[in-house]
């Protein structure tokens, strides 16, 4: 199959509906999840945390595969796409893309589907 034929959704839409899966209220607004397509027709989804939450993983589809690892849910796919030999080509946040993140992407010359915050993490200043 051609490499353009894959249907792959919006990972801005994506990101948010499996952040929504989230039960716990205090976790979903402390966390972000982030889904990137690829060209190769995978889907990379992962969390600010080190792994997603269970709702999360068993919302995941046949062609989505979770991410792992520390830092941001941005930084998380975009590595883990990096060691899997996949290309990123969008993605999308359950929340705006901070500063740090927003570097990462243009320098793997990804489309970012959801809007920057154009500020730097609070959590990163501490
Ligand atoms: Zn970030």
């Amino acid at each position: 199959m051609p490499i353009n034929i894959f249907n792959l959704l919006d990972p801005d839409k994506r990101a948010k509906e499996l952040h929504s899966k989230i039960k716990h209220t205090h976790t979903q607004s402390k966390t972000t999840t982030a889904v990137l397509n690829t060209e190769e027709g995978k889907v990379l989804v992962g969390s600010s945390e080190k792994s997603l939450r269970k709702e999360i993983r068993e919302a995941l589809e046949k062609h989505e595969i979770e991410a792992f690892g520390e830092g941001h849910a941005e930084e998380t796919v975009i590595q883990n796409a990096i060691g899997l030999g996949l290309t990123g080509t969008e993605i999308g946040a359950s929340r705006p893309i901070c500063l740090d993140c927003e570097y990462i992407i243009n320098e793997n010359n990804i489309i970012a589907k959801t809007e920057f915050s154009g500020k730097p993490s609070q959590k990163r200043k501490k």
